[in-house]
């Protein structure tokens, strides 16, 4: 199953991929994820992307796609994938068609001030990339880690005018892609904005 996850920031695309990798036993890829584990290890492409990252702002195309490229062509993709947050432009969706055929594209479905919401309360492990809210899913020891106990940070772009900045990105570059993939048939829309629960059984009943 090749698949991409389409959604506003904050719409839980990262939640729902958490789980869906181990139910269909595909690899899970945040370009997000990707970048930032860049930036903590201090490498070439980290120092080049970190102020963009902090900003809300897009990694230019043509180094996420290089980075998208590699990464797909490794043996643990060769059964599927989940990408979540590529492609974020059409000329990404543009390269990525020329890379691999896809089977579905999800478009989480979330009312932009719920994002907000979501995004301001949200906290991360920096070591894993699990994901918490400090009021809809907090952990079990306020701002700890549930298994390493690491101190949870919220991440920079998480911040209120970053959250407003990645927004707009997200409606001028990013929501186009909804009618591009719904012109090849592969859209399927789920509503993301009730539980991390009950948005994997709608996203499990819209694959089948
Ligand atoms: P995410 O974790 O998906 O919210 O991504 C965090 C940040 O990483 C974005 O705000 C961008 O700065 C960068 N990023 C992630 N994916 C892409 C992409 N496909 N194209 C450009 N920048 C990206």
């Amino acid at each position: 199953m090749r698949m991409v996850f389409l959604g506003p920031p904050g719409a839980g695309k990262g939640t729902i991929a958490a789980s869906a990798k181990e139910y269909y036993g595909i690899p899970h890829i945040s370009t997000g994820d990707l970048f930032r584990s860049n930036i903590k290890n201090e490498t070439e492409l980290g120092l080049q992307v970190k102020s963009i990252l902090a900003s809300g702002g897009l990694v230019p195309d043509s180094v996420t796609i290089e980075m998208v490229r590699n990464r797909i062509a490794e043996p643990d993709c060769k059964n599927g994938f989940i990408l979540d947050g590529f492609p974020r432009t059409i000329p990404q969706a543009d390269a990525l068609a020329e890379m691999t055929d896809l089977d579905a594209v999800v478009d989480f479905q979330i009312p932009k001030e719920e994002v907000v919401k979501r995004l301001s309360g949200r906290r991360m492990c920096p070591s894993s990339g699990r994901i918490y809210h400090v009021i809809f899913n907090p952990p079990k020891v306020d701002g700890k880690d549930d298994e390493t106990g690491e101190d949870l940070i919220q991440r920079p772009d998480d911040k209120e005018e970053a959250i407003m900045h990645r927004l707009e990105v997200y409606t001028e570059q990013t929501e186009p892609l909804i009618k591009y993939y719904r012109d090849k048939g592969l859209i399927k829309e789920i509503d993301a904005s009730v539980k991390p629960s009950e948005v994997f059984e709608l996203l499990k009943q819209s694959l089948c």
